[in-house]
């Protein structure tokens, strides 16, 4: 059944930033009902990386939420970061992290499975210092907008990375086209996209509520990448867990591209 669609607007009232870190990002696994749906992500985008093809100055991340795995792997590998979402909650639990506030979710299980990956090139303090020294800003964005971040004009950036974002925010699949196109214009020519997302899922719960989510199959999110102008570069997609026991979410797949935008 397709639940109510929850708009920014909806989250921007009610989302929950340390509840959302609590249930989700407790352990470098995710959620135990979920499966190891966390550390797949985590280890797919180190070897991406790792790869030594997506390099550039600036990586901007798109939808971030409050959480901050992503740029500690990222943080490797560009000058500059630029983390933003929708929600000011997130946005303050981003800054809470960065000045190192009480209060502020800890990171370093996360932090030492990617040093454990990497062979341990830094300390987890070292990484999470260089994290904090390369996030630039946390901006506002809006995906549903022709520019995300209206009205700052970004420089393009050589990475997006958006993790679990489109398709939340998103009410249909024309939506969905739309914010792509949106998010591509932020991207210069020849950069890389990394997106991580959900297939088959309507919904997930945080607290109280249930936040919808818009049901998406592979070929409607490769095709989506093609009309606007990206080619496939890696397209990895992992089962999840038996829906009879995942009380939290619906999804079917959790899956990982990197696409390059052409032209
Ligand atoms: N990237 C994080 C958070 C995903 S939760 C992760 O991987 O866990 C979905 C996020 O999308 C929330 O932080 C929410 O605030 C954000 N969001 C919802 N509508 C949005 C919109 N219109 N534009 C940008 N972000 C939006």
């Amino acid at each position: 059944m397709q639940h109510d669609f929850t708009e920014g607007k909806f989250y921007q009232a009610n989302f929950e930033a340390a509840a959302y870190l609590t249930t989700y990002y407790s352990s470098e696994t995710g959620n135990a009902v979920e499966g190891i749906q966390l550390s797949f992500t985590l280890s797919t985008l180190c070897q991406a990386f790792a790869s030594g093809h997506i390099t550039g100055k600036l990586l901007i991340e798109i939808g971030s939420g409050p959480t901050l795995h992503n740029a500690l792997i990222a943080s490797e590998y560009f000058q500059e970061i630029i983390m933003s979402d929708y929600t000011e909650c997130n946005r303050k639990e981003i800054e809470k992290w960065l000045r190192r506030e009480s209060g502020a979710h800890d990171w370093s299980h996360v932090s030492k499975f990617i040093c454990d990956i990497e062979g341990k090139r830094s300390t987890i303090e070292e990484r999470e210092e260089k994290t904090r020294s390369v996030i630039k800003q946390v901006l506002k964005c809006d995906v549903t907008q022709i520019n995300p971040f209206h009205p700052i004009v970004l420089e393009p950036a050589d990475c997006l990375l958006t993790s679990l974002c489109l398709e939340v925010a998103c009410k249909d699949q024309e939506a969905y086209q739309n914010a792509l196109g949106n998010i591509a214009t932020l991207l210069k020519p020849g950069g890389t996209l990394i997106m991580i997302g959900v297939l088959k899922e309507t919904f997930y719960r945080l607290g109280k509520y249930k936040y919808s989510c818009l049901c998406i199959d592979q070929n409607f999110v490769k095709s989506a990448l093609q009309k606007q102008g990206f080619v496939i570069q890696k397209f990895e997609a992992k089962p999840g867990p038996d829906k009879a026991t995942n009380i939290m979410s619906d999804f079917e797949e959790i899956f990982f591209l990197v696409a390059q935008k052409t032209g």
